[in-house]
């Protein structure tokens, strides 16, 4: 069975996807396709001390703040993880999560390998992650400088923590490399599915063998 027909409506727990790489490497490309072709994920937009990029709009791709109201959310505990990354600070709205656990509903996460240590310590079995490498280094500059939305001192910035950012790479469940985009995407969409049949997000299924059993053939 593929999980469709007769369990469709079993509910289950939801997937915590969470998203890292180092700066370049495509997370938030791959993470706007799974958004687009997966309609059951919401992204959890995260609140940042980081200027807006040109493209970026507020309050869809971050909530963009002071470095002040940043400092209120996190004293309040309205933030389920925070961390500095890249000289800004980036925090995980704590809200919209605990809404959608309690609600079986699947989140996407593009956090560091701060937050995601962070989330698995707080959110143990609900938590896949996966890490985006890039195919070379040579290459992750060059997406870097193709992407056009950040200085150069910027883009300095990020390749050099990308190696100690790299080094996380163990942490995670799953790693996916991205050279080609569309492998990359269809790796990540794999992982999901597999992810979505597990016994364990399925409280469901007792009612459903318990059905299967009782029933007559005919
Ligand atoms: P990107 O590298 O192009 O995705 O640049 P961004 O400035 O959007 O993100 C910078 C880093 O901060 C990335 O590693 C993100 O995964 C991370 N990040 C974004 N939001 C959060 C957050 O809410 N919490 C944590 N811990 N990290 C975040
Ligand atoms: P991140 O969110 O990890 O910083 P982005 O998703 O912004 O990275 O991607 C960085 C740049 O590389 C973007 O300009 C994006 O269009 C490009 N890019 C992403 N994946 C690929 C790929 N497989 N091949 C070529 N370019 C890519
Ligand atoms: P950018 O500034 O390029 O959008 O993101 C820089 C880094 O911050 C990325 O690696 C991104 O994944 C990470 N990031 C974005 N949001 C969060 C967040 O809420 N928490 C954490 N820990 N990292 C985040």
């Amino acid at each position: 069975m593929d999980g469709k027909a007769p369990s469709a409506d079993i509910r289950r727990r939801g997937v915590m996807l969470v998203l890292s790489s180092p700066s370049g490497a495509g997370k938030s490309t791959i993470a706007r396709s799974l958004l687009e072709n997966d309609h059951s994920f919401e992204i959890s937009v995260s609140v940042t001390t980081r200027p807006r990029r040109a493209s970026e709009i507020q309050g869809v791709h971050y909530h963009f703040k002071t470095q002040r109201e940043f400092e209120l959310l996190r004293d309040n505990d309205d933030l389920l993880e925070w961390a500095e990354v890249h000289g800004n600070y980036y925090g995980t709205p704590r809200r919209p999560v605990e809404e959608a656990i309690a609600e079986g509903r699947d989140m996407l996460f593009d956090i560091d390998w701060q937050g995601a240590e962070q989330l698995r310590e707080r959110m143990r079995g609900d938590i896949v992650s996966i890490f985006i490498l890039p195919p070379s280094m040579k290459e992750l500059l060059s997406r870097l400088t193709r992407r056009a939305e950040d200085t150069v001192e910027t883009i300095q910035t990020r390749l050099q923590n990308a190696r100690f950012e790299i080094e996380k790479w163990r942490d995670y469940d799953y790693v996916v490399i991205n050279e080609d985009l569309d492998r990359a995407f269809e790796s990540v969409r794999a992982i999901v599915q597999a992810e979505r049949l597990r016994r364990d997000r399925r409280p469901g299924l007792f009612d459903f063998v318990a059905d299967l059993l009782a029933e007559k053939p005919a």
